[in-house]
């Protein structure tokens, strides 16, 4: 039985956009949403995951909902395999990290099959059981030194 999933708009353009619609890409959107809602103005990303897939499919979803890019040069990525992404402005430094048990969730049980479907249901989780967030107000000298 194919089971007919229904997909918001802003996931549709996501999944246009990254080219399929699974749980990293989604994690990442979340991250990039968390930072617009949270800082203002410019902001800058640096990103840890790496650049191997499934993982990395998680710096289109923060370049996607962020608008940093890496054609902007305000995204940079750290090959750390690590699912967290740090954003900061003018005034603030925001960390955000995949808790690690949703984290082996997603790893242990995503595929093909089920991948839009545990993105779709990674979308509407409140933000507290997906990550660990940490917002701190910063110096221009200290964001230099974070952003290094
Ligand atoms: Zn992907």
């Amino acid at each position: 039985m194919i089971t007919m999933v229904e997909i918001p708009e802003e996931l549709e353009q996501l999944k246009r956009f990254h080219g399929h619609l699974g749980p990293f890409v989604l994690i990442g959107y979340r991250m990039g949403t968390i930072a617009r809602k949270k800082l203002e103005g410019k902001i800058e990303a640096v990103v840890f995951t790496g650049t191997k897939v499934p993982l990395s499919c998680i710096i289109d979803g923060i370049q996607f909902s962020s608008s940093c890019t890496l054609g902007k040069g305000n995204i940079s990525i750290q090959e750390k395999e690590d699912a967290e992404a740090h954003f900061v402005s003018d005034t603030n430094l925001i960390e955000i990290k995949l808790r690690d048990e949703v984290r082996r969730r997603i790893e242990s049980t995503c595929n093909r099959d089920v991948e839009e479907v545990m993105a779709l249901g990674l979308f509407s989780e409140p933000e507290a059981t997906l990550f660990n967030i940490t917002s701190v107000e910063t110096t221009p000298f200290e964001r230099t030194v974070k952003l290094r």
